[in-house]
């Protein structure tokens, strides 16, 4: 049998876990495995008309939903419809769309049930040891791409709203035998540096201890080097500590693996007692290299990412601790794209989100001066620049003595009403003309000047930094 294995031609930061396990499953069935991850053209260079038993294609973020639907429609003209196998997150979230846009029933949460492929053994894909091999056949370069990839746990016991977990893995699995699968593909593809885990919720297992037992055993305990001693190696539980679960016992735990970063959730502000009281506890055991999201535009106010910000600045101080968080906007489960806009959020705060984020390449680290010249001195300062022309944002040197310094000033200057009402007109990232014509007095036109055809220089250059 001829398999494909097709990844969307979008940007990812770790490799396909799910189609490299895939193909150990039809490599071991004896079926010849490709993988390919491209553009069109360079798909046609490569297999030119060539015809597929099967593909299977894998999904991660709704918001790549087009790049998805690009990668089907490719697949289309090599095989038949019902020989398409899409699976993988988006795929969970969105079978509805896929049905309806391209006719494809999507594989739906993990490969772990009998007859999901309709192959027989396919119920144990999801334990299989990952095909490293396949990573070696495209020019694209995972950022990750020495590290042991795996689980020691699955599902979450909670149920965030914000959280696709819940729907991707509804059932909690306390414990996944990590030292038979790291031991398994060191064998077959060589030693790798550092161990990235995926769980969900590593602290709700009740064999956390044998969990950090079994990463000891591997040879990632704490200043672990690889073993021709040459490197240093990190854990990386990379989606996150539940901190609400996190005790001295199982921070003292933690110390004891080469754990870097720490990621511990700092979701919205009214966790900050509990985060403080967390980041404390690991400092106190010396792990000091931490990291988190900090979800914005759900049911948060901007003055609340601000403020998580200054947070982490200040324990940074306090404690020692190396902070990076990374502010990630809340996109909705189903999204197609990234355009939502949270009820406390306006379309030109996200974007000068976006513009900051471009300058500080999407991370807040640990330096207080860099972050509050990115982010402001203090919340009102930083509230002022969500509402700063972009161009005065992405540019400060360059602007901040001459335009930028006019614009502030007018901005001060403008009455609480008149300031709503420009936050009125420019709210969705463009000038309303109506409300302009409608309610806009002179200084209101006036501060309107600084938001004009200098914005293009700057959109240009901004990426998306959301994660
Ligand atoms: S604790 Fe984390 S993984 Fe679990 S449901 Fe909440 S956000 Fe998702």
């Amino acid at each position: 049998m001829n398999v494909l294995l097709l990844e969307p031609n979008y940007h990812n930061k770790y490799p396909p876990l799910g189609l490299m396990k895939i193909s150990t499953f039809h490599k071991s069935r004896g079926d010849a495995v490709s993988f390919f991850k491209g553009t069109s053209t360079e798909y046609q260079k490569r297999f030119g008309n060539k015809r597929w038993n099967r593909i299977y294609i894998s999904t991660l973020f709704t918001y790549q939903y087009n790049k998805s639907i690009e990668a089907i429609n490719l697949a289309k003209k090599h095989t038949r419809n019902e020989k398409i196998y899409v699976g993988g997150v988006a795929a969970t979230l969105l079978s509805d769309n896929y049905l309806k846009d391209v006719e494809i029933n999507t594989i739906r949460g993990l490969l772990n049930a009998e007859g999901k492929i309709g192959l027989k053994g396919d119920s144990k894909i999801d334990k299989m040891i990952p095909d490293y091999s396949i990573l070696d056949e495209i020019d694209y370069k995972y950022p990750t791409n020495n590290a042991y990839i795996g689980y020691t746990t699955r599902g979450c016991v909670n149920k965030c709203p914000f959280c696709a977990v819940p729907i991707l893995e509804p059932k909690y699995c306390h414990y996944f035998n990590l030292k038979k699968y790291v031991k398994e593909i060191k064998r077959k593809y060589g030693e790798k540096k550092d161990l990235l885990l995926l769980d969900n919720n590593v602290l709700a297992s009740e064999r956390f201890e044998d969990i950090i037992k079994d990463i000891k055993d591997l040879g990632f305990e704490r200043d672990a080097k690889t073993s021709n001693g040459k490197r240093k190696r990190y854990v990386d539980f990379n989606q996150g500590l539940d901190a609400r679960k996190l005790n001295e016992k199982k921070a003292k735990l933690l110390s004891e693996i080469a754990i870097r970063p720490a990621r511990i959730a700092f979701d919205h502000i009214e966790l900050e007692a509990q985060y403080r009281n967390k980041v404390e506890l690991m400092a106190k055991y010396g792990v000091l290299h931490l990291s988190n999201y900090l979800l914005y535009n759900f049911n948060d106010k901007p003055k609340d990412l601000y403020k998580r910000i200054k947070i982490n600045i200040q324990l940074n101080e306090d404690f020692e601790t190396k902070i990076f968080s990374f502010p990630m906007k809340f996109i909705p489960l189903n999204a197609k794209d990234r355009s939502f806009v949270g009820k406390y959020w306006t379309r030109k705060q996200l974007r000068a989100i976006q513009t900051i984020l471009h300058a500080t390449h999407g991370v807040v680290g640990p330096k207080r001066e860099f972050n509050e010249r990115a982010f402001g001195e203090t919340v009102e300062e930083f509230e002022t620049l969500l509402w700063m022309p972009e161009e005065y944002i992405m540019y400060r040197e360059e602007h901040e003595r001459s335009d930028a310094r006019k614009w502030r000033e007018q901005f001060e200057n403008l009455s609480k009403q008149d300031k709503k009402i420009l936050k009125e007109i420019i709210k969705n990232n463009e000038i309303n003309i109506s409300i302009l014509k409608q309610k806009a007095n002179s200084k209101v036109k006036k501060i309107l000047k600084h938001y004009g055809i200098l914005q293009k220089r700057a959109q240009t250059k901004i990426e998306d930094f959301s994660l």
